[in-house]
């Protein structure tokens, strides 16, 4: 098989560590695959690294913060390839850019375009580890870029799409994806898989495990992915697409759930055309980002607007909503920074009715007033008082038996 294998900071964050990758690089091989390994600067160097930066310059420009940036993850890979070797494993590092992981020129955050998996697949055909730094890759007039933070999750699964690897393997600090936060319901479950759209569901409410722009890159070229333990053995959880495993699925997978909302109505809006796009242009143009939209008509033809946003652009929000609710002849606004959302997610949704009543009986017993509800094919969300999140999702977790293996 060839594998893709990419190590997170934690998992490469000293030279022991580095060694102990080394041995779970070799064993793979030495099972008679192909390996390409992608890794992430140690931990704790990104961050150091801009830390110096911001020291110099209140904005220091993107280009040289890709050049200083990208020499945590070119250190990490001398050392792997180094650590390999003294074990008898041969392995070969590469920048980004000697592998021509092409990308634009949106320093800071910029997409590859291509990949040239040519020289990859040589080494590979004959017998060497390829150890490719993640993060990284050279626009077309040979200035260094990176892929936004946590990019080196991208690198590897667009490598493993290129080289139409068989699996694309995240090793990280976890042992795979749970049905919630363990911190949070303690017999919360590591999932055995889980499909792509149920991931990006998982993942943009909050389950952070991977970078989203992976998933959706994994997605996009099914690249099966699989996230596991760097530091124990076990099968992690398997990212895939639906087909494949329709059969074996669990109606709901997980709950996922944010803190950070912040919900805020505009009242006793007028309601003729016109009125949606006078509230949500200005809140676009300040690159304030909207989650949930509820709009409702009330019975004196007004109508109440309410969405939610991130706590932090609360402040910006509502200043904005004061002048337009003016302008537009509303009543007036309601702010209410002490939100959060819950979400249950899960591809058996579509075919089986009844979740979203089994979801709010689970919620009513323990006297959790639902604010706001939306759907979307596979989630139902819902919006209550902040301090009654752990409970809703505990309550959730036992209503959906999601500590129960599914058979
Ligand atoms: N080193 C980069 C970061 O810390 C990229 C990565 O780890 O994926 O964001
Ligand atoms: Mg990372």
């Amino acid at each position: 098989m060839l594998i893709v294998q990419k190590y997170g900071g934690t998992s490469v964050g000293s030279i022991d560590k580095i060694q102990a990758v080394a041995n779970k690089v070799a064993a793979c091989r030495a099972q008679g695959n192909q390996v390409v390994v992608v890794v992430s600067a140690m931990s704790g160097v990104t961050n150091n690294l801009t830390a110096m930066a911001f020291e110099l310059q209140k904005e220091p420009s993107p280009r040289e913060m890709d050049m200083l940036l990208s020499t945590g993850e070119q250190t990490t890979i001398a050392l792997l390839s180094m650590a390999l070797q003294s074990i008898g494993c041969p392995a070969r590092s590469y920048t980004g850019g000697q592998v021509r992981i092409l990308t634009d020129s949106a320093h800071t955050k910029a997409r590859i375009q291509d990949i040239d998996e040519e020289k990859i697949l040589n080494d590979l055909d004959q017998g060497e580890v390829v150890v490719v730094a993640g993060f990284q890759g050279v626009d077309e007039k040979g200035n260094i870029t990176t892929l936004g933070r946590g990019g080196s999750d991208t690198t590897a699964v667009a490598l493993a799409a290129a080289l139409k690897a068989d699996e694309c393997q995240i090793y990280t600090d976890v042992d795979g994806v749970y049905t919630t936060d363990p911190r949070v319901v303690e017999n919360a479950r590591r999932l055995d898989r889980i499909t792509f759209e149920e991931m990006l569901e998982m993942a943009s409410l909050g389950a952070k495990v991977l970078q989203i722009r992976s998933v959706e890159f994994a997605s996009k070229y099914n690249v099966p992915l699989r996230v596991l333990s760097s530091f124990e053995d076990g099968p992690g959880t398997l990212i895939g697409s639906e087909d494949e495993s329709m059969m074996e699925m669990p109606l709901i997978s997980g709950i996922a759930f944010t803190r950070d909302e912040a919900k805020l109505s505009v009242v006793g809006v007028p309601d003729v055309p016109g009125m949606a796009y006078k509230v949500f242009g200005p809140i676009s143009d300040a690159n304030i980002e909207v989650d949930v939209i509820v709009q409702n008509i009330g019975a004196d033809n007004t109508n109440d607007i309410t969405f939610t946003v991130q706590k932090k652009d609360a402040d910006a929000a509502s200043k904005l909503l004061e002048s337009i609710a003016n302008d537009m002849g509303a009543r007036g606004i309601e702010v209410d920074d002490k939100v959060s959302k819950v979400s249950l997610v899960g591809v058996g949704m579509r075919s089986h009715a009844g979740i979203a009543s089994r979801m709010f009986e689970a919620l009513s017993q323990e006297s959790i007033n639902i604010q706001l509800i939306t759907t979307s094919e596979i989630k139902i969300s819902v919006i209550i008082e902040e301090k009654l999140l752990e409970s809703a999702v505990r309550a959730l977790h036992v209503a959906f038996e999601l500590d129960q293996q599914s058979e």
